[in-house]
């Protein structure tokens, strides 16, 4: 193995093999681009991230970040490689080029993060700037974008997102922060805002941070919330920086994990004079908040795939590597040789829990990410439409399936180690402290399971959520045609099937006024439509599999379909171990973790609602 981060041959098979993205090239938007192009940009991706991002990981965990003099201090570590990162633009990527970005898909932009989220809290300074800077370039004024962006873009000032307050978290509209109309049309901010991510830094000689807040007189709630531009320092007519504007950082937070990350408590206008510019129109915040939030629940969906397959390798390699007990078939003899652990049956079986559900989890991200580009460069607006149906009904199942199995697999790849994955001189317990946070913010996964089940299921009357379900059902109708497959292909169908049914369920339990039961089980429902939706792109990958296996083999006289002859080719050609492991994660995962969506099913359909019923008293005595 190359590097311990990700599969890159896995990385190429999907973007290349499975979602052929260097067909985005046809597209007049990326007609600039090819191929050769993507391969080279990823090829670079992999050699920043093992030679410059990687290695900070330990190091800026150990540093942390320091709060002095009202400025915070970011581990030293990071100051290089987010130089390096910006001066090679890896932080604006897919920002049009006539804002200084490079104009890219934004697969490309992922793909080449997929590098880099494993260390989330070196990647969160230059994400944010990008995110940032991304809504005002969507909704800022043209002066707002001339005085911002091409700065925001060379990396040179970064920025945030500030939402939550005390009382505000999940429930943003309840924010208190207010914002004092000015005679000249700008605006003074009071309030406070906490846990915000770089909210303040040493990275950039300036931070613009986008502030939710409620215009003096405007209604509660989020139909009130505005957004303001609000700068750590000053902007002059020449675009020098002028005085350092009224907020201060009063403390940093003391975290269970990515303690590279700096997450603030800023208090806004304390001495009256916190300049603030609206962006955008006047209680129009959250519609344009929205753009970064979706953004972010990518990136954090990311967050989790990126954890997850260093992990992953990480214990795989462990496992080649740590002697321990004897093999199975010869556990009767004292003498017998310490043999590797991935040799023993349920070592095998979490290392292959674990390449499934990162394979599945990557083809999910990559696979939404492409559809998001089609509907954003596609020119009829019936297919554009089709994709971006697509991306919305998944965001929220890409947030919270991603992270919460992204979770899983640190812990069992932690599992795989034994005693020494929970000991610091091993890197998997900093995987895990540094993953749990992704399930949190960015909407914690149950408000991502209500958005799914509340909101995206039924947007333009299911259409959407029925058109990814007939993209599913395309490719089993192809697999059941292939002799190999054709059993995971009714497997895949009868859990589209139990999609369909629940979703039909539910709504028939909203027409009956039973609400509380999709409400309630809109969780285990987002877990069981991720887990057959990673099921679906899986077969999908194992049916391009066979065909490559299949040719490979015949290219050097083996039989494919014959296991005896198979299993030693295996062993010696690397491309046929790759496409046959392609073939063991897709039935594995098939056969092993999709069963789990009929007891979801079972329990869902059971209208228990005992979680409503249990009076408080009863929780514990
Ligand atoms: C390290 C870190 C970095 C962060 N970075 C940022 C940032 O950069 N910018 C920013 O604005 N915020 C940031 N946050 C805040 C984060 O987004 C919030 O913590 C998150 O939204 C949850 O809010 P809360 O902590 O107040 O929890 P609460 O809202 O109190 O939620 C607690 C629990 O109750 C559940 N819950 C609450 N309301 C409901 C409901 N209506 N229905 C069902 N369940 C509900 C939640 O799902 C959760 O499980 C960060 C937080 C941390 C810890």
């Amino acid at each position: 193995m190359a590097n311990l981060i990700l599969d890159e041959h896995d990385q190429n098979f999907v973007l290349f093999e499975m979602l052929e993205i260097d067909k985005l090239c046809e597209l007049e938007r990326y007609t600039d681009f090819s191929k050769d192009m993507f391969e080279m940009i990823l090829t670079e991706a992999q050699k920043f991230a093992v030679e410059e991002i990687f290695p900070t990981l330990a190091e800026s965990d150990k540093e942390g970040c320091r709060l002095e003099g009202g400025q915070v201090h970011v581990p030293k570590c990071f100051h290089r490689p987010f130089k390096l990162f910006c001066e090679a633009g890896w932080n604006c990527m897919s920002f049009p080029a006539e804002h200084g970005g490079q104009g890219l898909p934004f697969i490309m932009r992922i793909a080449a993060h997929d590098w880099y989220m494993q260390n989330f809290a070196f990647a969160s300074y230059p994400g944010l700037g990008e995110g940032a800077a991304h809504l005002i370039e969507t909704y800022g004024s043209q002066e707002q974008k001339e005085k911002y962006l091409p700065k925001m873009i060379s990396g040179k000032w970064g920025g945030s997102m500030a939402l939550t307050e005390p009382g505000a978290g999940t429930d943003v509209g309840n924010l208190s922060t207010k914002a004092i109309r000015q005679p000249d049309g700008t605006f003074k901010l009071q309030g406070t805002k906490i846990f915000i991510t770089g909210g303040d830094q040493d990275l950039t000689e300036n931070i613009i941070h986008p502030v939710l807040a409620r215009i003096e007189g405007d209604p509660a709630g989020t139909k009130g919330i505005s957004i303001f531009i609000v700068p750590k320092f000053l902007v002059n007519e020449d675009g020098s920086l002028g005085r350092r504007n009224d907020f201060e950082i009063a403390k940093i937070e003391e975290k269970m994990g990515i303690h590279g990350s700096s997450t603030c408590l800023m208090n806004f206008g304390d001495n009256n004079n916190c300049y603030g510019e609206l962006m955008g129109a006047e209680r129009e915040g959250m519609k344009v908040m929205f753009q970064m939030m979706n953004e972010a629940r990518i990136a954090t969906g990311l967050q989790g795939l990126s954890s997850a397959s260093v992990a992953y390798l990480h214990a795989l390699n462990y496992s080649k590597q740590r002697l321990q007990g004897a093999s199975l078939l010869e556990f009767k003899n004292p003498d017998a040789p310490r043999v590797p652990i991935i040799q023993h049956p349920d070592v095998r079986r979490m290392l292959l829990w674990m390449k499934s559900n990162v394979e599945g989890m990557r083809a999910l991200m990559y696979y939404a990410t492409t559809c998001g580009d089609k509907a954003a460069s596609i020119k009829d607006p019936v297919e554009a439409e089709k994709w971006l149906g697509i991306v919305e009904v998944l965001t929220p199942v890409i947030k919270a399936y991603c992270t919460d199995i992204g979770f899983r697999v640190t812990e069992t790849a932690m599992q795989c180690y034994g005693g020494y994955g929970y000991c610091s001189e091993y890197p998997i317990e900093q995987f895990m402290r540094d993953e749990k946070i992704a399930s949190i913010y960015e909407g914690s996964n149950g408000i991502q399971a209500l958005d799914l089940v509340g909101r995206k299921m039924g947007m333009k009357k299911g259409a959407y959520f029925m058109t990814l379900l007939g993209e599913m059902g395309a490719t089993v109708a192809k697999c059941r045609t292939i002799e190999t497959l054709k059993v995971l292909a009714e497997d895949v169908q009868a859990g589209i099937n139990a999609l369909a049914e629940i979703a039909m369920f539910f709504a028939s339990c909203g027409k009956a006024g039973k609400f509380l039961i999709p409400v309630g089980n809109a969780y285990p429902f987002l877990m069981m439509m991720g887990k057959i939706v990673c099921a679906w792109l899986l077969l999908w990958e194992a049916q391009i599999a066979q065909e490559r296996l299949t040719a490979v083999c015949s290219a050097k006289g083996v039989n494919a379909a014959d296991p005896i002859a198979l299993a030693p080719f295996v062993k010696e050609n690397k491309d046929a171990a790759f496409y046959d492991g392609k073939l063991k994660s897709a039935r594995y995962f098939i056969k092993n973790v999709l069963p789990e969506i009929d007891g979801t099913v079972k329990s869902i359909k059971s209208e228990d609602l005992s979680m409503m019923e249990i009076a408080e008293e009863s929780f514990a005595s």
